[in-house]
């Protein structure tokens, strides 16, 4: 698909193409062995460095092309445009974009349960589908990427080029300390880092005894950078000082994450910073927008940036959609710019953050999300980087003989992890001990079971917990409490940061 030129990019297409990046085609061609030289601090500094005014007439030109294909090739945008009166037509400026509807995660769910396993919103034939992945669908009917083989290099490039400017180079080793399975987390650090041409070390995470065995080949390999979690690599310094082995030791040069808002939250930050020696670097959207490191911070660590030109991403009031002002607080849309198989096009996260066009001392000049990501509109939480939705659980109780109808969950952090407390009622015919011995070790194993942690039961009598006609508040989050009071602080001292 050949794209028309406009004056305002006549230089930086020359550029680029100098670098192997035509933005003449869409999607866009990239030279699969151009790298910066170790020195530079910029994949593609002409991108990345840009004007607003010139960046935003390449997304443009991009966004356009994206619509058009996503309407003549899915069913489901065309139906959804079509039924709000817009077509691609309507897209002249960028802001017209904020005229099309906000696609929500349900809609996914519905379309592939209508048009299984893909949905009518996957524009390439299903033979061309190179990987399959999907979330967990502990809540119910798991989403399913599918990802073409085109999309999976280009998301490797875009994965290179932020890890780049993390400060990752080819001589680093990465070791990745996460679930090697349908999660899409792992497998696109892994892409990333072989693009970039590092050494990929690729560990996994969630096999009994698989930490200690992660820290003793950490201490023989010698790994310069880390992924996973920020719960996970804080768990991984705990088995290692009760090795004896100091995690400063093991020479991580550079730590990032992705998964939990933890990375992002000052005082974890910190101290994973001062646990390993290291930077900690925050990054991630959500899978469906993979390649998910279009939010993602520099190695100066200021908020992650959002990467505008590879996903477009406005934070928009959580009622109506429409792009808060920076400064303030919203929710995430993203919108795809290259992606061929699924595109997401205004694909609401559900995530709260804040966002700022304040400059960054790295030179970029994307907009900043200051905190990260910090938190949920609806009540999803998510504990040992599971997402765990309330309704699951009370679910998963009120399908138990001997439950009493109510209940509290409290997630606490213990020892650096998450934890799991689910306070519930036992029924009258539950009263003598033996039976809710039994009731507990049921409650323990469903839970699990459906929830993907292991929750601590505890029983309180049927009738004690509060019961209310509203919509009940049944999380307590004492994280949360911890969070707000370190965001505070991170406000005023903004400036310490990078
Ligand atoms: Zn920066």
């Amino acid at each position: 698909m050949l794209i028309k030129r406009t004056n305002t990019t006549d230089d930086l297409l020359a550029v680029t193409r100098a670098r192997g990046l035509d933005l003449m085609v869409w999607p866009p061609r990239y030279d699969r062995v151009y790298r910066p030289h170790p020195q530079d601090d910029f994949w593609y500094p002409e991108l990345e460095c840009a004007l607003s005014e010139t960046r935003d007439a390449i997304i443009l030109t991009k966004l356009k092309n994206q619509i058009q294909y996503a309407w003549e090739k899915s069913p489901f945008y065309r139906k959804k445009w079509a039924a709000n009166g817009v077509s691609p037509a309507t897209l002249v400026h960028l802001d017209d974009l904020t005229k099309f509807p906000v696609v929500q995660k349900h809609e996914l769910r519905v379309a592939q349960a209508s048009a299984p396993p893909f949905g009518d919103y996957l524009c390439i034939e299903p033979a061309r589908v190179a990987r399959v992945h999907g979330t967990s669908g502990t809540t119910g009917r798991p989403t399913v990427f599918g990802i073409g083989g085109d999309d999976w290099e280009r998301i490797g490039e875009a994965h290179a080029r932020i890890l780049w400017g993390a400060g990752i180079r080819p001589s680093d080793r990465i070791m990745i300390c996460s679930f090697f399975s349908l999660y899409i987390g792992s497998w696109g650090a892994l892409k990333g880092g072989e693009r970039l041409g590092a050494t990929m070390f690729p560990f996994g995470a969630g096999v009994s005894g698989q930490t200690l065995l992660a820290v003793r080949w950490a201490q023989t390999l010698r790994p310069t950078a880390f992924y996973g979690t920020p719960s996970y690599a804080l768990h991984f310094a705990e088995i290692a000082r009760r090795d004896g082995i100091d995690p400063r030791s093991l020479g991580l040069r550079i730590l990032f994450f992705s998964g939990e808002p933890g990375a992002g939250i000052p005082s974890t930050k910190q101290l994973i910073e001062e646990t390993f020696g290291g930077t900690c670097v925050d990054m991630g959207s959500t899978a469906e927008m993979t390649p998910w490191m279009t939010n993602g911070e520099c190695r100066h660590r200021a908020g992650m940036h959002l990467w505008q030109d590879i996903v477009y991403t406005q934070v928009c009031d959580p009622e109506t959609f429409a792009p808060a002002p920076f400064g303030k607080e919203g929710t995430p849309v993203y919108t795809h710019l290259e992606r061929t198989s699924q595109p997401m096009i205004r694909f609401v996260s559900g995530d709260l953050t804040r966002w700022t066009d304040e400059p960054c001392p790295c030179g970029r000049t994307y907009p900043r999300l200051p905190v990260g990501v910090y938190g949920r509109i609806d009540d999803m939480f998510i504990v040992r980087g599971e997402n765990i939705y309330p309704a699951a659980i009370e679910d998963t109780l009120r399908s138990i003989d001997g439950f009493g109808g109510e209940f509290r969950v409290i997630v606490s952090r213990r020892e650096a992890m998450d934890e799991l407390l689910i306070r519930a009622e036992y029924a009258h015919t539950h009263n003598d001990g033996e039976a809710q011995q039994r009731l507990q070790a049921t409650m323990r194993e469903q839970l699990r079971a459906s929830l993907g942690v292991h929750p601590i039961i505890e029983l309180v009598p049927e009738g004690s917990i509060e019961r209310t006609d509203f919509k009940a508040r049944r999380v307590i989050d004492d994280r949360d409490l911890y969070r707000t009071s370190l965001s505070d602080r991170h406000d005023a001292n903004d400036s310490d940061h990078g």
